[in-house]
Order: C-alpha cells, then sequence, then structure tokens
C-alpha cells in the first residue's frame, strides 16, 4: 500500500512539474474567419505541427474574405484586394504551392486630377510622359522610387527572421525586427515624413495623395508606414491571381485535410475554467441559416477577422480578467462597377484615359476610376467594364455625368481597412495565453501579403507556446507530403 501511494506521489510531482503527461494530444484550434489572414494561419500552423492537429475554421460569409470578384458583363472582375506587389514573397509562395498562375497588370494611361484641372496627364508616348513628370518634379519622383525601394528591402527581413522560427507579440516588435526606426514610422504622419526627407509639397500633395486615396481611400496624414505601404503599391510588375486572388485562401483552406471549415460566426470567446495548468476557451457560433448556436472548447484560439466595433460580425470575449479592447474604426470604401462608356467632356478631357487618379476626393468626389479586366486576363476587345472607388455611395445622376451608355452598374460598401491617424496604438497578436490576432497587423499595414505575414506570426507564436506548455512533439506524416492531394 505503501508502496503505491509512493507511484503515485512521484507521478503526481513529475505531472505538476512537466504538466504534460495528462495533456500529450494534437492541439484542437479554432480559426475565426477565412480571408488571407485565417488561411496563412492555417497553413502554417499544419507545417509547424506537422499535420498533429485539428482545425476548425469559422467562417460568416464566404472563404476569401476582402478578396472576392463580382461578375460584370460575364467577366469576373476582382473586387477587394486586386493588386500584389512582385516581393510579396508569401502571396507568390501560395501560388506556386497550389499551381496557379499570374495575370501580370497592364500598363494604364493614367492622370492625376484635382477637380478642376489634370495635374499630370500620360502620354501615349513614354518619353513624353518622362519629360512631363520630369518638367513638374524634377528628380523628386526617383529619389521617391528609390526610398521607398530601401524600404521594400527592410520589409523582406521578415522572411528570413520567420524562416528561423521568430515570432513577435505584439505589432512594434514585428516592425522594429526589420529596422528599428519602423514603429517610429507609424506616429509621424506620410506628409510630415517626407517633407523631412527633403520631398517638395507638390510633390507630396499631388503624387503622393493620389497613391495613399487610390490605395487606402485616405489622405497624406496618415500614418507613414502605411503611407509607404502604399507608394510600393504603385510600383511596376505588379500582378494579381489567374482566376482571381480569392483563389488563393480557398485553395489554402480546402485542399488542407486538417482544416474543417464551418460555416457560422463566431459570437462570444469565453476563457474557462483552469484545468491542469492550461487555459481553455469556448467558442460559441450562430449558424448562417438558423438562430440555433452551438459551443466547442479548444486549446488555441486565433482571431483572423478586424476585431473594431464597427464590424458586421462582432465577437465578445467573456471571462478575462483584463479587458480585450480594439479601438479605432475601419474606412468605408464604395467599389462602384461599370459597364458603360467614360465621358472624356466631364473631366475636360481631349482624350480618354484608362485610369483617373484623384489628388482631391472631397472635391473630385471619386478617389479613382479605372479600367479593369477580367481575373483571366483581358477582357474582350473594346471592354467597357470601369472600377470606381469613393469615399460616399456614387449618386446615379453623377455617374450619368461621367459615363454614357451604362448597362451595368453595381456597388459593394467595403470595411476595406483601417482608419489611419498617428495616435499611439498598443496592437497586440497574442491577446491571451492562447488567444492571437491577426488583423493587429492591419494598423501598421492592409495588404494581403501583411495579413499573410501575420498569419505565420500567430501560427509560430501559437506553435511556440504550445510546445513549451505541454513539452509537445508531432509524430504524423509531413503536411507538405499531403498538400495537394486533396481535390477541390
Ligand atoms: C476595396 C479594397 C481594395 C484593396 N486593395 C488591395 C490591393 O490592391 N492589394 C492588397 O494587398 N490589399 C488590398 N486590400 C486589402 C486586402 O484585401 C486585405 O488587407 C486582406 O484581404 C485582409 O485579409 P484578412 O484575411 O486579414 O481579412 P478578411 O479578408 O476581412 O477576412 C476576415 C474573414 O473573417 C470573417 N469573419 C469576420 N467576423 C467573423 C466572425 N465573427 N465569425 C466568423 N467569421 C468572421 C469575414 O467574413 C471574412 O471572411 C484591399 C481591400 C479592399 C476592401
Amino acid at each position: 500500500m505503501m508502496k503505491q501511494h509512493i507511484t503515485l506521489l512521484i507521478f503526481g510531482v513529475l505531472v505538476l512539474k512537466y504538466g504534460t503527461f495528462l495533456e500529450i494530444r494534437a492541439p484542437r484550434i479554432a480559426i475565426v474567419g477565412g480571408g488571407i489572414g485565417g488561411a496563412s494561419a492555417s497553413h502554417f500552423l499544419t507545417e509547424l505541427f506537422n499535420g498533429s492537429l485539428m482545425i476548425d475554421l469559422y467562417e460568416a460569409k464566404t472563404i476569401g474574405g476582402r478578396l472576392a470578384t463580382v461578375n460584370i458583363d460575364n467577366n469576373e472582375i476582382e473586387a477587394g484586394g486586386s493588386v500584389i506587389h512582385p516581393k510579396n514573397m508569401y502571396m507568390q509562395k501560395f501560388v506556386k504551392l497550389m499551381g496557379l498562375d499570374h495575370n501580370y497588370l497592364s500598363e494604364q494611361k493614367y492622370g492625376i486630377w484635382n477637380g478642376d484641372e489634370f495635374v499630370f496627364e500620360e502620354s501615349t508616348w513614354y518619353i513624353v510622359s518622362m519629360a512631363k513628370l520630369f518638367y513638374r518634379y524634377g528628380f523628386q519622383l526617383y529619389r521617391l522610387k528609390s526610398y521607398v525601394d530601401d524600404i521594400v528591402k527592410d520589409f523582406g527581413k521578415i522572411y528570413d527572421l520567420q524562416d528561423d522560427g521568430k515570432s513577435f507579440v505584439n505589432v512594434t516588435e514585428l516592425l522594429s525586427a526589420m529596422n528599428e526606426e519602423f514603429p517610429r514610422l507609424l506616429q509621424v504622419s506620410l506628409k510630415d515624413y517626407l517633407l523631412q526627407k527633403g520631398f517638395t509639397e507638390r510633390l507630396i500633395n499631388e503624387v503622393v495623395e493620389a497613391t495613399t486615396v487610390v490605395n487606402y481611400g485616405q489622405d497624406v496624414d496618415i500614418q507613414s508606414f502605411v503611407g509607404l505601404i502604399s507608394l510600393a503599391g504603385a510600383g511596376v510588375d505588379l500582378w494579381s491571381v489567374k482566376g482571381g486572388n480569392k483563389r488563393v485562401p480557398e485553395h489554402l483552406i480546402n485542399s488542407n485535410k486538417y482544416v474543417n471549415v464551418i460555416q457560422s460566426r463566431v459570437t462570444i470567446v469565453r476563457k474557462k475554467e483552469v484545468i491542469d495548468d492550461s487555459y481553455k476557451y469556448e467558442v460559441t457560433s450562430m449558424n448562417k441559416d438558423s438562430k440555433d448556436s452551438m459551443t466547442s472548447s479548444y486549446d488555441i484560439v486565433i482571431i483572423a477577422a478586424p476585431l473594431t466595433h464597427d464590424q458586421e460580425f462582432p465577437i465578445k470575449f467573456a471571462g478575462f480578467l483584463d479587458d480585450l479592447v480594439f479601438p479605432g474604426d475601419y474606412q468605408t470604401t464604395y467599389a462602384t462597377f461599370i459597364n458603360g462608356d467614360l465621358n472624356p467632356k466631364y473631366f475636360d478631357l481631349q482624350d480618354t484615359l484608362e485610369a483617373i487618379l484623384s489628388c482631391n476626393p472631397n472635391k473630385t468626389k471619386i478617389s479613382s476610376i479605372g479600367k479593369v479586366n477580367s481575373v483571366n486576363g483581358l477582357t474582350k476587345i473594346n471592354s467597357r467594364i470601369w472600377k470606381i472607388c469613393s469615399r460616399e455611395s456614387m449618386e446615379s445622376n453623377l455617374i450619368d455625368n461621367m459615363f454614357s451608355q451604362v448597362t451595368e452598374k453595381e456597388e459593394i460598401a467595403w470595411k476595406a481597412y483601417p482608419h489611419y491617424s498617428t495616435n499611439v496604438r498598443l496592437d497586440k497578436f497574442k491577446l491571451h495565453d492562447a488567444i492571437y490576432h491577426v488583423n493587429a497587423i492591419e494598423w501598421a499595414g492592409s495588404a494581403m501579403e501583411m495579413s499573410a505575414v501575420a498569419g505565420r506570426n500567430v501560427a509560430i507564436l501559437a506553435y511556440n507556446d504550445f510546445v513549451q506548455k505541454y513539452n509537445f512533439t508531432s509524430d504524423k506524416e509531413v503536411y507538405k507530403d499531403s498538400i495537394g492531394k486533396v481535390e477541390l
């Protein structure tokens, strides 16, 4: 009897010390959100846990999230996130891994409009356009480009850091690992930052403003890190995914046999009682079609959706000692698709342009207008499909003035990206012991690649925390061997 007690005692001490004996098992993980951020997190988690895991991925609406298409005149057109920088290595990697193809975006003849006149109008002759740009901005544009190239180079350091298993608990830490100067950029407006660097007001108020307006619907008073991302997005060799950018999250999620998609909206994440030295979480969700709710328990919860008060599917956090607060709001951008002819007279143009960028959106009412191609390549010759981006919904009479022969019109209102300022923020990727938030990254900059980077960051954080807590090792087959085997 005495011997039995001693054995039990030793076992108890070991359990207390390592906390592992009762819990060595594959983790149950909830991912909330099936956009590119949730898809990236699911991919990298599966890779890290080597397939020894179980993921429930909750999606309230459609896999892809802000990557979606719209059908106009029998063409699929990008409706949300559309262009990808050539140095966005995760988007490149995913496209290759999933056997998808690139769509290279054709050059468009564009002009920058302030509502009274075109401050710059591209010519059909390259040399004439260059001369016009040089006459108006001197060497400033060249300097700006090489400056932005340096930023993109520093941003690229994140790939080696993540390959080495580095992870970051908040946005500031992640940015300073790329360049110690980067966190400071969040507190200086793009305009002030570029003025300090010696760029002229004219360049900032015209060219730079046009890029922040077209990419983020906001002016040059946004914080400078996201402003520089916006400038990088005005470069050359931009591309998108053939068949639609949404195919990347669709493929990453649907071809991963460890991911179980649950078509429901998560309403509550609750911390349960402490058991065996580990916190467990309950996720409550509501089915799309019924009013029934469902609750499941998880070791790890990854929120891959924005958490500001203005979101369509708010999530309540219950049972946490510290308040989890998510200040700020998202900028609404209206994407209006028109099948019609641009009316050059309205804009005082001799020839029609393929893209008009506003550098004064309060006056122009539009942020941008551009001819768009199908996600499968060029639309039919003489395509008449245009996309207008604006801060307010476009009034019908304004559309009728800007276009003629309109046969089709469709508007999508997006909670598109954060409303940026230079206010101090403390956005965290790690919200609690094993709760992580991908979209904290959006406050540094919102883009597909940013969500992909953040998805990998939270995957590494979650994996390291789990391994440390449970002394976990996996023994299943290598994920890379299984990916792509499942037919969609
Ligand atoms: C009009 C527009 C143009 C853009 N242009 C570009 C561009 O050219 N290049 C670029 O790189 N980026 C661009 N972006 C930004 C880019 O699209 C986003 O940064 C990126 O797609 C965000 O991905 P995500 O997975 O983090 O979030 P999301 O795509 O928003 O995914 C979150 C998902 O979570 C789901 N969800 C939310 N709440 C819940 C809940 N409670 N329960 C269950 N599911 C929930 C949502 O339905 C959604 O599917 C653009 C965005 C917009 C809107």
